[in-house]
């Protein structure tokens, strides 16, 4: 069947005031621009609602295209009638005739939104009903729990009618609430945090730490390539790439085998922090999941997470591990993540690292440190190399130093 409208729904009705208009602002925007390769498209706003007018492009291709739209909370294909009875009843039954799976039990909403329209909702309901009916001998009508629910909306330009109501992403816009630096390794559970931050409205960067040569150029690319992934929903990304090579093998040193993963992890939230101050992010983010390996266990995150004081957002903490995939696979990062190649974490790892560490002695060792830390880390934030991911590919690849003199992109 060719709809000629979708009806788009907004989500997060609880905003009031002002938020609400900001919110609808940037909906609408993010809409058209995620929209702006179908040439035909044209919007249509009537009192609160946004419908956009397919003109002959494929309902499909605009359809898959809004379920990624962060903000959205749900969307309908529209038929369109005119004001006259038997086009809106000839509509009502190719909509039904149209339902997959073909229903068994349904019923009419009118909503009369225009008063001057002769027939009140109540009579609609009848009259519409009861044409379907006549002519789709094998349904039924039910109140209650029908299979399928046909809304018909009357407004003085004309008759909208559907059944379906697609989910969307839900959340916000993207760039709404602000923005965050994520956490981004190699892994299934990153890449999805990165996702849900930016459902909830949160533009983001990436950092990556690497330990060339210890790691390979290919894990690297394979974080590259996850980033390009997360900018087919997030437009444009930006990705720190930060020497780690020197500040791990300190690490490995230290004398504190089981502690190694605890000052790694330490080490790298100080740097992100130090980039996301840098770049105006007010959180970090990672995907770290309680208990799913040692360096995420309360006691551990309660260690690791005292090392800033930007707020560490956890979009994964009380997730399953099957979930995450499922997200994983939803967005398209699944197949990526699961290339082999090692990242810095899986070298130089302990046989027993700590589930339990000790916070005193982690901050001591640290402290024994010192100033050759804190140098360490100026150096790896000053050698971090940044890159802009398109959804298409990389835009420009500089050095943190001269990226920060020269901060046009
Ligand atoms: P992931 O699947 O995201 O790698 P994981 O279950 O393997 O997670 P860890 O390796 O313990 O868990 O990492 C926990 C979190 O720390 C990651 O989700 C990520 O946010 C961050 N992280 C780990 N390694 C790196 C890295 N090399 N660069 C940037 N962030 C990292
Ligand atoms: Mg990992």
């Amino acid at each position: 069947m060719s709809y000629e409208l979708i009806l788009v729904r907004y989500g997060e009705l609880t905003l009031k005031g002002r938020n609400r208009k900001k919110f609808e602002d940037l909906m609408f925007l993010k809409l058209k621009q995620a929209l702006r390769s179908f040439e035909a498209i044209g919007y249509e706003k009537n009192f609160g609602r946004v419908y956009v007018q397919l003109n002959g492009e494929s309902y499909d291709e605009v359809a898959a295209k809004l379920r990624e739209i962060f903000g959205l909370h749900s969307f309908s294909p529209v038929l369109r009638a005119t004001h006259d009875l038997e086009d809106i009843r000839a509509k009502a039954l190719q909509l039904m005739r149209a339902e997959r799976p073909v229903p068994r039990t349904f019923k009419v909403t009118v909503k009369r939104a225009w008063k001057e329209y002769p027939h009140d909702s109540q009579e609609m309901n009848h009259l519409v009903g009861a044409h379907v009916l006549r002519n789709s001998p094998e349904l039924k009508v039910d109140v209650r729990q029908p299979d399928v629910e046909l809304k018909v909306d009357i407004q003085p330009q004309g008759v909208f009618l559907y059944s379906t109501m697609i989910p969307g992403a839900g959340g916000f816009p993207l760039g709404m609430n602000g923005k965050a630096m994520l956490m981004l390794s190699g892994g299934i559970d990153s890449p999805v945090a990165g996702w849900m931050a930016m459902r909830k409205g949160l533009e983001i960067e990436a950092v990556h730490f690497h330990s060339y040569p210890f790691t390979s150029e290919q894990a690297t690319e394979k974080v590259i390539t996850l980033t390009q992934k997360l900018a087919h929903y997030g437009g444009k990304i930006k990705l720190h790439l930060v020497p780690f090579t020197d500040l791990q093998t300190r690490m490995a040193q230290s004398g504190h085998d089981h502690l190694i993963i605890t000052f790694m992890r330490r080490t790298m939230l100080r740097i992100a922090e130090k980039l996301a101050e840098r770049s105006g992010a007010l959180a970090i983010v990672t995907g770290d999941s309680l208990g799913q390996v040692a360096s995420q266990t309360l006691s551990s995150m309660n260690v690791i997470g005292r090392t800033i004081s930007i707020p560490l957002l956890r979009p994964l903490v009380m997730m399953d591990k099957q979930d995450i995939i499922r997200y994983a696979e939803k967005i398209g990062t699944y197949e990526t993540s699961i290339l082999p190649f090692e990242d810095c974490c899986t070298l130089f790892v302990p046989k027993s690292p700590a589930t339990n560490p000790n916070l005193r002695i982690v901050e001591k060792a640290e402290a024994e440190w010192g100033e050759e830390l804190e140098r360490m880390i100026d150096e790896a934030v000053q050698g971090t190399e940044t890159i802009v991911m398109t959804p298409n590919g990389r835009l420009v690849r500089k050095k943190e130093a001269e990226a920060a003199a020269d901060r046009w992109f």
